[in-house]
């Protein structure tokens, strides 16, 4: 991944993280799943046995297609929450387990066969491993903002004002970006400016 695509993938998920959606009704989360769908497809093509499934089914299994799309969606953003805030907070992080060792009997053989079962779909560990890429090659790339907080005018000099920093995490075009806004970076232009004056 080169630095321009991991930017966009990682300033996505850190909006996802910031403002995940509410999801209420079946339709909003089937269209939820479906934009994730659309915004990591390009980068990993996978398939979508989910949302198929619904239509000629009866209420019972709509239930559990919806029930199945619920655990699929708390899944989706426990790991995404997980890795974005390893991201904002330098911290280690886990990735699922895609496949679990195992072992099964084969009867025609009369014997244990070693063997693994892999879980989840595969959708929903594209997801998660598209950021797990983007974080391990460019996740220095996720800073916390370092500018003074917009403070009241009039009231510089009161030490609460100058410790606050705006500390909103965001992702920088480059490793020395430090502001998450043009506002910001011209506030810190203009309180240097007033110091020099
Ligand atoms: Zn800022």
């Amino acid at each position: 991944m080169d630095r321009k695509a991991a930017v966009k993938v990682l300033r996505w998920y850190l909006g996802l993280y910031k403002n995940w959606p509410a999801l209420v009704t079946l339709k909003d989360k089937k269209k939820f799943l479906h934009d994730v769908l659309v915004f990591v497809v390009p980068h990993r093509p996978v398939g979508w046995p989910v949302l198929e499934a619904a239509k000629t089914a009866t209420k019972k299994n709509r239930e559990m297609d919806e029930k199945s799309l619920d655990d699929l969606i708390a899944s989706l953003r426990a790991n995404i929450c997980q890795l974005v805030e390893a991201g904002i907070y330098r911290r280690a992080a886990m990735l699922p387990w895609r496949i679990t060792p195992t072992i099964e009997w084969r009867e025609s053989e009369k014997r244990f066969i070693k063997a693994q079962t892999s879980h989840g779909n595969e959708f929903y560990y594209s997801a998660v491993e598209l950021l797990y890429d983007a974080l391990a090659e460019y996740g220095h790339l996720i800073k916390t903002c370092q500018a003074p907080r917009a403070g009241k005018r009039g009231k510089r000099g009161n030490a609460a004002t100058i410790t606050q920093t705006c500390n909103d995490p965001f992702v920088a075009e480059r490793p020395s970006g430090m502001y998450c806004s043009a506002t910001c970076q011209n506030r810190v232009l203009a309180r240097s400016r007033s110091k020099y004056a």
